[in-house]
């Protein structure tokens, strides 16, 4: 079956910057809804449009693709006694930037650098700025169920969950390329 728009992929993953060096391999394929739904990064699904299984290839994604220029807008220092403690580097918390407009524009900050009473918090992704390689090979394609494509995500592959929350509305999916929320 070839990947086509409502089709669920199931395709193994190598991360790489654009030097080669390797960010992250899948150890779990990622597995997501085909069909511009924002479960993966729209030139992943260029890329894979139209193929099958056993299909390999390497792209590069550049910034503006992937996740957004390094903004150093979204570097706050906030004074340490602000934050829970301990605080240590890695840790991460949802806050709004300084020039928000109001609480929906909240991102998710991590702590960068720590300093005596000043704690460096920076609201870039991870992976802001760079060109970012993909190597993909496609393991599986089958046809989403209605259900599936009703919810724009994939249901029940392995072990993946989100929830969906009492009022019926959906938990943010986050901002990663492997998002797939599944339940
Ligand atoms: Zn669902």
């Amino acid at each position: 079956m070839k990947i086509a728009k409502n089709t669920v992929v199931t395709v193994h993953y190598k991360l790489s910057d654009a030097q080669g060096n390797l960010i992250e391999e899948s150890r779990d394929p990622m597995v997501y809804l085909h069909g511009g739904y924002e479960n993966t990064l729209p030139k992943i699904e260029e890329a894979l449009e139209g193929r099958d299984v056993g299909f390999e290839t390497t792209i590069q994604v550049e910034p503006d693709d992937a996740f957004g220029e390094y903004d150093p807008n979204l570097i706050k220092i906030e004074p340490r006694n602000r934050l829970p403690e301990p605080v240590e580097i890695g840790m991460q918390f949802e806050g709004t930037p300084d020039d928000a407009e109001g609480a929906d524009d909240s991102i998710i900050f991590t702590v960068t650098d720590i300093a005596d009473d000043q704690v460096v918090l920076d609201g870039n992704h991870p992976l802001a700025g760079m060109a970012l390689r993909f190597t993909l090979n496609v393991a599986g394609v089958r046809s989403a169920t209605d259900e599936e494509v009703a919810h724009q995500h994939v249901h029940g592959a392995d072990g993946h969950h989100h929830h969906h929350q009492q009022d019926g509305t959906e938990g943010e999916d986050g901002d990663h390329f492997r998002s797939y929320p599944l339940h």
